[in-house]
């Protein structure tokens, strides 16, 4: 690369480096907090500006300095969110040279004599502006007893003397330093608020780019607007045409956004050769094989964003069919996709071959499409797809529990993730419990039935006539707490009607017994009695479950569904059994 590209690298971050805090882009948290602290005179002696690399801090921190210290024009201003930018301190301060505000870099004055000499520099007034201001950069990097020298002077400043740190680490930061400084997070700048600011940029410095061409730098910065400009400075180094977004993937070793898009349109429908034949013109294109696992990661995680409800303001005209193609494969296929994509990342960066590895990967992903998810293999190896449209489906027992879903949540989605191709459901089969799969990121979708609830309401309350419906009925009448603790805490001894006979574990409130009794006579209309005994009693419902789901796991587990499930996805494990019906395990029990 030649001198004069080197060179002009940081010629825009420069030329367009704030001047005014109306100017920061993308921090007006920042400044709208600073403003009314500088309006109301509340300025701490010290503040921390924290923030990834390239998003403004330093900047941030001169840009203070000089409002702390501009007199404005007539020379009578006093402190402002508005520097001049004409009075002499602020001219000074802009041109790094005021001799009371000072610069001070820890990544190489990281020892005690540094403190020292700050400390000493403190004892005098400033010579000519308000005030004494010291600006130490990367401040985490200062030795402990450089600290600890710092923290005497904290815990004390003198009225003429301000501290601005920054740092990209803030957690080594010493808490005791913190807490005597107002800080300020500065954050990543959006891509979209990048893409604006680099479009001004490109119009006023008459670089001709399309939007892809912006958009991709405006991706690749992460955040950072120094990184964003320094790139286009590049970007328009390299090249007297006009920027395009196969320019910019070129110079970033990135693939095109069009590229990707395909490998992973065709991947995802299970059409390997396409997929391969996009990745290798990919990498011919010069994008690294580790970047393109990047770029299917970022595409499946806004496919995904898409398909939970999502908008899709922040892409690009022509991403938006693409992407929203893609989120019609559903959550759990992208889910799927994302964990391969995540996992293979590693692989491809790590292997001695990396586009070896990303191949391998775009094939797994291929194969991966043409499998049904683990919800899909379970209904349809169990035979309880949903039913074609107009066939009631065989209301779904449930072997496990009995009763109506806990938490009064009976509805089961209207549309399943299950391939509506699939023959229908054989109404004769015993279907088995629906499971869930741990290790890839597969939730099934329940059967289209909820369990049958299991008392119907009528005009008198009907009696109780186990644990169970005791907990039930306190959810019914909206008593989910009771209903939970009666499902932890109560061991049955006896039951019949209007007496029932409980034994508390450990940790139950004292009032159990007594909310009980009275609940159940107000649920039932009719008097209830509820003693503690001695005995021991039987499981409480918690316990019975989690003994039944051991059990459950441990027959499923032996069973040839779920052989041919752990061959299909190796590491997958059953996580938990549970009654078809039941969206989720109920975090109460
Ligand atoms: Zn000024």
């Amino acid at each position: 690369m030649s001198e004069s590209i080197l060179n002009g690298y940081r010629v825009l971050a420069r030329k367009y480096r704030p001047e005014r805090f109306s100017e920061l882009i993308g921090q007006e948290a920042l400044v709208r907090t600073l403003g009314n602290a500088l309006s109301l005179g509340r300025l701490a002696h010290a503040f921390v500006l924290t923030g990834v690399r390239g998003v403004g801090k330093t900047s941030t921190a001169r840009l203070l300095a000089r409002g702390l210290n501009c007199i404005g024009e007539d020379g009578k201003g006093g402190p402002t969110l508005e520097p001049c930018g004409m009075c002499e301190p602020c001219q000074a301060i802009a041109g790094g040279h005021h001799v009371d505000v000072l610069e001070i870099d820890a990544a190489s004055h990281t020892g005690v004599d540094d403190a020292r000499e700050i400390i000493e520099g403190v004892g005098y007034r400033p010579v000519s502006a308000r005030f004494k201001i010291y600006i130490i950069d990367e401040v985490h990097m200062m030795s402990k007893s450089a600290f600890n020298a710092l923290l005497k002077t904290l815990e004390e400043p003198p009225d003429n003397v301000k501290f601005i740190f920054a740092t990209t680490e803030i957690r080594k930061v010493p808490v005791t330093i913190l807490s005597r400084c107002q800080r300020f997070d500065l954050r990543r700048v959006p891509a979209d608020e990048l893409a604006a600011h680099l479009t001004g940029i490109c119009e006023r410095e008459s670089i001709s780019a399309d939007a892809e061409a912006i958009s991709a730098i405006a991706r690749a910065a992460e955040g950072s607007v120094r990184d964003a400009l320094s790139l286009l400075d590049q970007a328009a180094a390299m090249t007297a045409d006009a920027l395009s977004a196969e320019g910019i993937a070129d110079m970033l070793g990135r693939p095109g956004r069009q590229d990707s898009i395909t490998i992973l349109g065709a991947a995802m429908t299970g059409d390997a050769a396409a997929a391969l034949a996009a990745l290798a013109s990919s990498m011919a294109n010069g994008a690294e094989p580790e970047m393109v696992i990047a770029d299917l990661l970022d595409l499946v995680h806004r496919a995904s964003l898409k398909a939970a409800g999502g908008s899709l303001d922040t892409l690009l005209e022509v991403e938006r069919a693409p992407v929203s193609d893609l989120a019609e494969l559903g959550i759990a296929r992208l889910g799927r996709a994302w964990q391969m994509l995540l996992k293979g990342h590693g692989e491809v960066t790590s292997a001695p071959q990396p586009a070896a590895a990303a191949e391998m990967l775009v094939i797994r992903l291929a194969h991966l499409a043409n499998m049904p998810t683990p919800g899909e293999i379970v209904r349809k190896l169990a035979g309880t797809e949903p039913p074609t449209p107009g066939q009631p489906a065989a209301p779904a027992q449930t072997p496990v529990m009995p009763e109506a879903p806990i938490g009064g949540d009976a509805e089961a989605p209207a549309e399943p993730l299950a391939d509506p191709t699939v023959p229908p459901a054989d109404p004769t089969a015993d279907p088995p419990p629906a499971m869930m799969m741990a290790a890839q990121g597969e939730v099934p979708a329940a059967p289209p039935e909820a369990a049958p609830h299991s008392a119907p309401e009528t005009d008198t309350p009907p009696q109780p006539t186990s644990l169970l419906e005791i907990s039930d009925l306190a959810d019914r009448h909206d008593q989910p707490l009771l209903a939970s603790l009666i499902r932890t805490h109560v061991r049955l001894v006896r039951l019949q009607p209007g007496l029932l006979e409980i034994s508390l574990t450990d940790g139950a409130p004292d009032s159990l017994a007594g909310d009980m009794a009275r609940q159940l006579t107000r649920w039932t209309d009719s008097r209830w009695m509820v003693s503690l005994s001695e005995g021991p009693g039987g499981r409480t419902i918690t316990e019975d479950r989690q003994a039944v789901r051991r059990q459950q796991r441990d027959e499923l587990a032996e069973a040839p569904i779920m052989k041919s499930i752990f061959e299909t996805f190796p590491g997958a494990e059953i996580e938990s059994v549970k009654p078809a019906g039941q969206e989720d395990e109920d975090p109460r029990s």
